[in-house]
């Protein structure tokens, strides 16, 4: 009996030792020195990817933000029912991405790759047509349609393009997919006079998007205002007109950690994040 616990203990530190050597080669070999310094270019972007890809909590987000939104539309159909005024057609203005579809695949090859974002490797990940619509989205915008509201998307996608865009939102399932309700960026990407060409024609009764400048460009970063104090001064338009949806991996926001330079080092990047860091 004495033998048989003795070459148990054995063959499980035997075991044991052998797997603890396995998980340190392969640790060793997922980040090594050499990966490290390369993953660390775009490293810092792989938990804000992780929760946008991995979380319950996200689909949770964007399912409940599109509840609400269905549940407003239809407040708001209700009301206006009692309104005799003829009035223009009802539309609804959505941004693309990160609204409706979903392009963390592309973040994730990022870091990866231990690259920057580049317009190329944008444009190629459009081209594939791979982006998937969020939780949520397909059903709101379908359900949109069949009470008579007209979708726009308004994105900044380049203009050039526009075929691949419409094809990806029309393979999701996505309502409106094609070239009069999608506009893309030409020369600016302040989307302004994009949406009041809509305006002329229709009664915009909501705004969707992931950045504050799907609403309006007084969301825009500069240097000597605060993105939040107009967050403030147009409280009442968020769950109302505005609608939000979150987005930890990029956008308007991160302007402010850089002080609007995006040109500075990674060093540089590194240290700017440490000082918007607030300890209390
Ligand atoms: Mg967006």
């Amino acid at each position: 009996m004495k033998k048989l616990i003795f070459a148990v203990i054995i063959s499980a530190t035997i075991f044991s030792s052998c797997c603890d050597k396995k998980e340190t080669n392969r640790s060793k070999e997922t980040v090594n020195e050499k990966d490290s310094t390369v993953y660390s270019v775009s490293e810092h972007q792989s938990m804000a990817t992780l929760w946008f890809q991995k979380s319950a909590e996200a689909r949770a987000l964007f399912l409940q933000t599109y509840n609400f939104a269905e549940k407003l539309l239809t407040e708001k159909l209700k009301k206006d029912r009692f309104k005799l005024k003829k009035k223009k057609p009802k539309a609804i203005i959505a941004d693309i991405d990160e609204t409706v579809l979903n392009n963390s695949p592309y973040n994730a090859r990022l870091i990866k790759t231990g690259t920057h974002y580049t317009p190329e490797t944008w444009t190629k990940w459009v081209n594939e047509k791979k982006a998937k619509a969020l939780p949520g989205a397909r059903d709101f915008f379908n359900n949109a349609k069949e009470k008579g509201v007209e979708i726009f998307y308004v994105s900044n996608r380049s203009v050039k393009n526009i075929n691949s865009t419409v094809e990806n939102l029309k393979n999701e399932g996505l309502p409106f997919a094609d070239k009069k309700h999608v506009l893309l960026k030409d020369k600016t990407s302040d989307k302004t006079a994009r949406r009041d060409s809509i305006l002329k024609n229709y009664d915009v009764i909501m705004y969707l998007g992931d950045n504050l400048r799907d609403f309006n460009e007084n969301f825009k970063y500069t240097k000597n205002g605060n993105r939040n104090d107009s967050v403030k001064t147009q409280k009442e338009k968020f769950g109302d007109l505005y609608i939000i949806f979150p987005n930890p991996m990029y956008g308007e926001w991160e302007k402010a950690v850089y002080e609007g330079n995006f040109g500075i080092s990674d060093l540089e990047k590194q240290n700017m994040r440490l000082k918007a860091l607030k300890e209390n």
